[in-house]
């Protein structure tokens, strides 16, 4: 390991060297991309991560971090929990901290299509295994005083979850990648050009790997596109805000109201304000909305009527990627050539879990049937649909 690298909690001594004489290029230093270099590497793959900018420099270097394992279907119930599990073990002093902090996520008095939805993935949850609890207003209001519950119709309540710094996370584990034997090419944007699986640098010069994995994020339809791959993938465009006050806990998505909270070390931090249409990824707009952070303060205002001062100091917006059935792209595309990307807006609390299984697959092992990329011609015609919305499926 080399001496800036972090010393991650668990690893070393776990590793098989499965991945001995495997040349794998990660195209993508986001978290996804900085955890699959690092799982790879330390399995013995010889890895290069290319990185058109700097480390974490798109979605994980913009996301809130708001991480849980409180999903209703059996695949995303169990990514989830491994995602979380490893957060607690791979983060540390010297690392990311992890703080762990309970999710509520809630349907308000009226909004019976949301509530009677909770209910369901409620029940849906407690068959996988998943401990969440379902709640009333008064016993919301007993476990959690600083929220405004006296227009809750029913919340669910998940311990399994808490939040850290996306982009600490993601320069993390891609120092640690390093650490373990990677090379990490930063300011060197690449294309690629398939059967070989072939990175093309800028100035032209090419590089041949056994195995290409693209987690170029918003980026990753436009570069396969270019090597005449299509995928079903839209970016869009959401939005989030610090702002100064006290809030210890919890984290909280107020499903009729629209938008999340977190605890966050300057105060909180919240967000949504999702565009439910395709953006472009290299011109989109980072700067919030004009009324975009007075609206959603004053829905946040509401929620926590006790916190005084609740102050803005920051907002932004970033991209997430949408698919037609709201689940990721996970797996090979062709021989030699995978994608991991599509994450509706929950790709930075995955990102622990994703990283490990597809650089598990590359390295012969199975994938995720459910997330196959290849279950889409590309071509299809779709709404983007917001992610964090609770719905039946
Ligand atoms: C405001 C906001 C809040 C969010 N909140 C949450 C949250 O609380 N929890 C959650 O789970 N998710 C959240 N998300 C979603 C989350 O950010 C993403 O799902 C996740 O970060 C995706 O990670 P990634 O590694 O796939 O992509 P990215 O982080 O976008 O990384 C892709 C990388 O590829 C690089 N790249 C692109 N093209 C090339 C090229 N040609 N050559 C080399 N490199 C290239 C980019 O520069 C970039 O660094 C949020 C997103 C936003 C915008």
């Amino acid at each position: 390991m080399s001496e800036d690298a972090p010393e991650l909690a668990v690893g070393a001594d776990a590793f098989v060297e499965q991945g001995a004489g495997h040349a794998v290029a990660v195209v993508g230093a986001g978290a996804v991309g900085a955890t699959a270099a690092y799982d790879l590497a330390r399995q013995g793959a010889d890895v290069t991560l290319y990185e058109r900018g700097t480390v974490a420099n798109e979605s994980s270097g913009r996301a809130a971090g708001v991480c849980y394992d409180a999903f209703a279907g059996p695949i995303d119930a169990e990514i989830a929990s491994d995602a979380i599990e490893r957060f607690r073990a791979l983060s540390g002093d010297e690392t990311f901290p992890f703080t762990e902090c309970p999710y509520v996520w809630l349907a308000r008095e009226g909004d019976d299509r949301r509530a009677d939805a909770i209910r369901g993935q409620l029940e849906r949850m407690h068959a996988q295994g998943v401990v969440a609890l379902e709640m009333t207003a008064d016993e919301l209001a007993e476990r959690f005083p600083a929220l405004r519950t006296d227009d809750v119709a029913v919340a669910g309540v998940a311990g399994g979850a808490g939040y850290t710094d996306p982009g600490q996370y993601t320069a993390c584990l891609a120092a640690a990648a390093t650490g373990a034997g990677a090379t990490l090419e930063t300011e060197t944007p690449v294309s690629l050009e398939i059967d070989p699986a072939r990175i093309v640098r800028d100035d032209g010069t090419t590089e041949t790997y056994d195995a290409v994995l693209v987690t170029a994020g918003a980026h990753t339809k436009r570069l396969l596109a270019d090597a005449g791959i299509s995928i079903a993938l839209k970016p869009y465009r959401v939005q989030a805000l610090v702002a100064s006050c006290d809030h210890p806990e919890p984290m909280c998505y107020d499903a009729t109201g629209g938008f999340y909270l977190r605890p966050h070390p300057e105060g909180l931090l919240a967000g949504n304000g999702t565009e439910e249409w395709e953006a472009d990824p290299d011109e989109y707009d980072r700067a919030a909305n004009d009324g975009f952070a007075d609206d959603l303060l004053e829905r946040v205002r509401h929620r926590l009527p006790d916190a005084a001062d609740i102050d803005l100091e920051r907002a932004w917006a970033g991209l997430c990627t949408a698919t037609p059935d709201r689940d990721p792209l996970v797996g090979q595309l062709e021989e030699g050539l995978y994608v991991a990307t599509g994450f509706q807006g929950h790709g930075f609390m995955r990102a622990p879990a994703i990283g490990q299984r597809i650089a598990d697959q590359i390295l012969g092992g199975e994938g995720i049937d459910a997330f196959d990329p290849t279950r889409f011609d590309g071509d299809e015609e779709f709404d983007v649909v917001e992610g964090m919305g609770v719905t039946d499926d």
